[in-house]
């Protein structure tokens, strides 16, 4: 029961964080903590919580199959199919997914294309590529309805040396070993994303 409780306060913590940068609006996004491996059971926002006022009991302990372990009344995230491919492939320790001005922006941009390019920038480091010349090319999948489908895209273009995949005029999904990971990835993201927009404008009025 403690474990539950602390993993349940994690995810508390990290909607808190994230909601005041008001990357959760209109309760979009969800988040999750994974609690273990063998079985796979994380402890995932439920439908429709305020992420801006979340509390323990928005947050449910589900297993692979999405099934809620525990007495609740609520229901997990419409999207856990997609935490639970991400956690299938990688075994990470935490999946974050937000819904931001500059990820849709960035992914409808640069959809046609099937990824976008973030080169020349120190925080790449930040998302563990410190060599010379480093760049990385995230890549973006299409709005599925069908969650089945959305988590099976996700999973395809998803690779362990870019922690994370957006989804055309939707969002992004972040991964790490850690939930301080996937927050720190998730930062670096959404810099990059915003640093590359506001440079394209600019460079267009020169
Ligand atoms: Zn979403």
């Amino acid at each position: 029961m403690q474990r539950q409780v602390n993993h349940a306060r994690m995810v508390c913590e990290l909607a808190d964080c994230l909601a005041k940068k008001g990357w959760l609006p209109a309760t979009a996004g969800n988040l999750s903590v994974k609690v273990s491996e063998n079985p796979l059971l994380f402890a995932i926002t439920r439908s429709g919580a305020d992420k801006q006022a979340l509390t323990e009991q928005d947050v449910i302990l589900v297993d692979e199959h999405q099934r809620v372990q525990g007495e609740t009344s609520y229901r997990p995230s419409a999207e856990t199919i997609v935490h639970v491919k991400l956690y299938e492939k990688f075994q990470c320790g935490s999946v974050l997914h937000v819904h931001t001005l500059y990820n849709n922006l960035v992914s409808q941009l640069y959809f046609e294309r099937g990824s976008v390019r973030l080169s020349d920038h120190e925080l790449l480091k930040a998302l563990d590529h410190w060599e010379e010349g480093a760049f990385i090319e995230v890549p973006i999948v299409e709005n599925y309805h069908n969650l089945e489908e959305l988590g099976r895209a996700v999973e395809a273009a998803a690779t362990p040396d870019v922690p994370g995949v957006l989804v055309r005029n939707h969002g992004i999904y972040v991964w790490g070993s850690t939930p301080e990971a996937a927050k720190r990835y998730l930062e670096a993201f959404e810099f990059l994303f915003q640093y590359h927009l506001m440079l394209r404008q600019y460079q267009s009025h020169v």
